[in-house]
Formats: structure tokens, C-alpha cells, sequence
């Protein structure tokens, strides 16, 4: 049997006064989710995470049966190599965004005006080396940037360089461990955010962003530093050739980060102008090869965010209406879920449970595929962390 894994992020919501006390999902048209649901077997997934709400990051690795206390790994690791760069061992990576620091470093804007073309920034920046340490950095989307520290005696236990707010002094970075190489790792990456701010300042393109009333991008606002874990394949770990199909940067640094195969689809775009006939139709192709494909869809959290429960529902039923590309595939399992729940009234991600439903097997009497009615399914509620191995033995 071959599975499709469908995780629509952000998915679970709660009832919307405006939506007549229907969460997006409910709201939303959609026949096709419906036809997989009443044909299939429902339940409610309950995400686990650490700390205080679920990420993307931990939500899909305990989906994907990956335990956090032994497996957690920050945040950089998956963004470095979700936007291409070689991760090696003894490396440090690091998020950033570009930003806009006026002369005493106190923040303006933490994206700099949503830069998009951050190349020849990135071009003055690059292989710069600090007490032997070389810094290598790689653009990601828009504003955000990519960073790997490489050298000797590095540490991933330092603090971060944002805290999400402007109007303060670009914050220091500190070692979070009473260890040297923690202290050793601020301080060359203190060193180096300063050294790019100077080069950022007269860099032409920033000067050339004055003069236009744009915002300069003369800093760097690193974060959620982490290094490699070498931990056991998707495939070591269920002997399942798996792909994975996402246009996001960190659903491909999971992918990467469990060896599963990235499949390039022309239009990803991990944004609601994604293409979706074209990550379905690869989706579907895919599976002659692998045994197992996980495909990402990214704007249902993005719409949650933005606190836009119209946006997510028309969003939802335009992913419904492409479903039936899906139908008809021979000896697959289909699952559809979320990796976590996004609120559009919180606008951030919540713990509560989310509807799933595993197409191709068995039957329940759901018809409806929504929060409340996957709660009457046969699969019943289950934490994410086991729900892989239930159903590799189709043990609903
Ligand atoms: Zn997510
Ligand atoms: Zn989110």
C-alpha cells in the first residue's frame, strides 16, 4: 500500500461568529473532502509539541513519528537546508531576516520594507571569517536570509538576535549555556552581525534604496540557531521510499532533514497563488516511484494568521476542487490533516485537536470532513506521535 500524506498547515480551527459559528473548514464547500471522508476512516490528531504552543517544525516531526526529546533540533537546521545550502556537522545555522536599524542599531523594521532582491547584499557578506570561523549565508524568501557559521568549537546554545519587535536595540546575542564554545559562538556572531551592518550601510543597493524612499536593509536579525542531528531516515526508520513536495523553505528542510527526495513542482510557491494542480498531478506521479509522498500545503496557516477565515475557506475549497486529480490512484492510502491548528480569531498556532482522514481502507459513518465530525470517526482521538505506526498497521 502507498501513501499520500496531505497536511494542509494550520488547518484545525475554532467557530467563527461571522462564518454563523463555523470554523473555515466547516464553512467552506467542499464535496470532494466529504467523498474521501464518507469513504474513508475519520478521527481528530492531537499534536505533539514542547514549549508552549505547537510549531510548524515540531508538529510535523511528531506527525512523521519522530519523538522531540530525542530529536529536537532548532529551527535554522530545516530553513538552511530547505533553501538549498549544505549543512555539515559541526555547523551552527541560523534564520535571519534582513532588517532596517537607524545609526544606534534601535530597530525600524524588522524586514526592511520586505526587501526582495537580497543578492548582492548577501554578495558582500559572504565567506566573511571571524577567529576562524567563516560564515556562509544563502537568500531565502523575500526578506530572510539564511546563515551557517563553520569552523571549530561552535555552539547552538545561544540566544536569539530578534525578539519580534521593533522600536528596541537590536538585541545582543548571549551564550545560553555556561560552556565556551556557547560563548565563543555569540561572540564571533556579535561580531559578525556588527562587521555586516557596517557593510551594509554603504552598500550601494542601500544607498540606492535611500535615495528611492525605501528602507535600507543595513542588518541582520539572527535567530533559533541549531545544528544537525544525524538522526534515522523516513525511510531507515518505516522502509518507506518517501518524497516530499512542499514550496515552503522549512517543510523542504524537513523533507531534507528525514532524506526524503524534494520533487521541484513549477508554481509551489508556499503561498496561496501555489499551484496545486501541479503539486497534485506530480503528487500522484511520484507515487509510482516512492512509496510514500508528503505533500505540503501552506496558505491555510498563512490565511490563520493574517485572521482572514474567508481567505482560508475560499483557500479550502480551491484545494477541494483539485482533489478529484487524486481520485482513482490504485492501492493508496490518502490522508489528509494539518500539522497543527491556526485560529483566525488567535492568529497564531493552538493546540487543539485536528480533523484527519485516512482514504483507501476502511469506512466509517462520517460524511463531512470538519473538526466536529472527524470527533465521531472510528479512528478516534490520537496523538500525532503515533499516528504513522497506526497506519502502517491500518489499526483503526
Ligand atoms: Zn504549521
Ligand atoms: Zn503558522
Amino acid at each position: 500500500m502507498k501513501i499520500l500524506f496531505i497536511i494542509l498547515d494550520g488547518l484545525g480551527d475554532r467557530s467563527i461568529k461571522e462564518l454563523g459559528n463555523k470554523t473555515p473548514l466547516e464553512a467552506a464547500r467542499t464535496p470532494n473532502f466529504d467523498f474521501l471522508a464518507s469513504q474513508g476512516i475519520c478521527g481528530l490528531i492531537e499534536p505533539v509539541y514542547q514549549g508552549s504552543f505547537p510549531t510548524s517544525k515540531d508538529a510535523h516531526l511528531s506527525l512523521f513519528g519522530y519523538d522531540l526529546k530525542k530529536w529536537h533540533m532548532g529551527r535554522g537546521v530545516f530553513e538552511v537546508l530547505g533553501i538549498g545550502m549544505d549543512l555539515r556537522k559541526e555547523d551552527v545555522a541560523l534564520r535571519g531576516n534582513f532588517a532596517t536599524v537607524d545609526s544606534k542599531l534601535k530597530i525600524i523594521d524588522r524586514r526592511a520594507g520586505r526587501i526582495s532582491n537580497t543578492k548582492p547584499l548577501i554578495g558582500a557578506l559572504q565567506g566573511m571569517t571571524i577567529e576562524g570561523v567563516k560564515f556562509l549565508l544563502s537568500p531565502a524568501i523575500s526578506h530572510r536570509v539564511g546563515i551557517i557559521l563553520r569552523g571549530k568549537n561552535l555552539s547552538d546554545e545561544i540566544s536569539d538576535g530578534d525578539f519580534h519587535k521593533t522600536g528596541i536595540k537590536a538585541p545582543k546575542i548571549l551564550a545560553k549555556a555556561n560552556k565556551k564554545e556557547a560563548r565563543f559562538t555569540a561572540k564571533v556572531l556579535n561580531e559578525f552581525l556588527l562587521r555586516s551592518h557596517q557593510i551594509l550601510e554603504n552598500h550601494p543597493l542601500n544607498k540606492k534604496r535611500i535615495k528611492e524612499g525605501q528602507l535600507p536593509a543595513n542588518y541582520i536579525l539572527a535567530r533559533e540557531a541549531g545544528r544537525l542531528k544525524k538522526l534515522p531516515s523516513f525511510r531507515k526508520k518505516w522502509g518507506l521510499r518517501a518524497c516530499c513536495i512542499a514550496g515552503g523553505g522549512l517543510y523542504k528542510g524537513i523533507g531534507r532533514v528525514l532524506k526524503m527526495d524534494l520533487i521541484k513542482v513549477k508554481g509551489a510557491t508556499g503561498k496561496a497563488d501555489t499551484n496545486l494542480e501541479g503539486k497534485f498531478k506530480t503528487a500522484k506521479r511520484s507515487l509510482k516511484k516512492y512509496d510514500f509522498c508528503y505533500l505540503h500545503i501552506k496558505a491555510t496557516d498563512n490565511f490563520s494568521h493574517d485572521g482572514d477565515f474567508l481567505g482560508k475557506k475560499k483557500f479550502i475549497e480551491r484545494v477541494d476542487k483539485e482533489l478529484p486529480l487524486l481520485f482513482n490512484m490504485k492501492n493508496t492510502l490518502i490522508v489528509v490533516t494539518g500539522d497543527h491548528s491556526t485560529p483566525c480569531k488567535l492568529k497564531e498556532h493552538s493546540s487543539d485537536p485536528l480533523p484527519v482522514l485516512v482514504f483507501g481502507s476502511k469506512k466509517d459513518e462520517v460524511r463531512k470532513f470538519s473538526e466536529k465530525e472527524c470527533r465521531k470517526g472510528k479512528i478516534g482521538k490520537i496523538k500525532s506521535l503515533g499516528f504513522m505506526r497506526r497506519i502502517l498497521t491500518c489499526n483503526f
